[in-house]
């Protein structure tokens, strides 16, 4: 447990902080890109040549992909492997396929794009936000539960961590696996019961409001916006405390004595 603090504002007495990977985490844009890509290619060739480009379009569209950028709160950025999924077969139905073959067929393309960018050498893995390191193992050193809590596969999440050396500031990851997986307050639920905290004693920090909403609904002590992993700012709801760089949120070397952290 410890008092942390926001630019030097203290924002309670917490003893577990929650994160979310993909734009939290991670700098996973560049990855994700390559990927919504990779997926589209595999889609067009699919289809008959005067539906190319349509399906192509659309998927652009359905997956939030704006040239080389990511949409921070679009569905590749957000939305699990198994909505995406179904968003894809939706673009095949669109294009005139009946729903059986349009679902084989994303269930292909998915299989075949799984590995991710790096293929037939180690997997490429993003890079960490500026700046967490510090902010992990201070928040460690202070006696703070860690998690991870992200739409993403277990392996993904190990992987990313493992390649960083921060898996051994994380008590526990609640995964895609999990039931139920986020955006549901039950998430957060059942992850601190895994983690052994309550929920009121947790801030959860993450980059869309599907997240902070879920963080609110299961009565955390804090939700935070994270503003720095996506070239485009994620649009988040203006009411959240956000956190432009690491640096920003600190553990208090003293317990405040006006009240105010309490
Ligand atoms: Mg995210």
């Amino acid at each position: 447990m410890a008092f942390l603090a926001l630019r030097g504002e203290p924002i309670g007495q917490l003893d577990a902080v929650l994160f979310d990977k993909d734009g939290t985490l991670s700098h996973s844009e560049p990855l994700l890109t390559r990927l919504a890509r990779a997926r589209i290619d595999l889609c067009e060739a699919r289809v008959a040549p005067e539906r190319r480009l349509q399906v192509r379009e659309l998927l652009e569209r359905a997956y939030g992909l704006e040239g080389d950028r990511l949409h921070p709160a679009g569905t590749t950025a957000v939305a699990s492997r198994s909505h995406n999924l179904i968003s894809t077969a939706t673009v095949f139905c669109q294009v005139g396929l009946g729903w059986p073959e349009a679902l084989r067929h994303s269930e292909e393309v998915f299989r075949c794009t799984d590995a991710g960018p790096g293929e037939g050498q180690t997997a490429a893995v993003a890079l960490p936000t500026h700046g967490l390191e510090r902010l992990l193992a201070e928040l460690d050193a202070a006696g703070v539960v860690i998690g991870v809590i992200s739409n993403d596969q277990p392996a993904g999440i190990e992987r990313f961590l493992r390649a960083h050396q921060l898996q051994h500031h994380i008590r526990g990851i609640w995964s895609a696996d999990h039931q139920p997986a986020k955006p549901d307050p039950g998430a957060v639920h059942g992850f601190c019961r895994q983690l052994g905290v309550e929920p009121a004693a947790c801030a959860l920090i993450g980059d869309a409001d599907s997240d902070l909403a879920m963080a609110q609904a299961a009565g955390v002590a804090v939700a935070l916006g994270y503003l720095s992993g996506w070239l485009t700012p994620p649009p988040l709801e203006a009411h959240y405390p956000r956190i432009h760089h690491w640096s920003e949120l600190t553990v208090l070397p003293v317990i405040p004595t006006n009240g105010s952290a309490a």
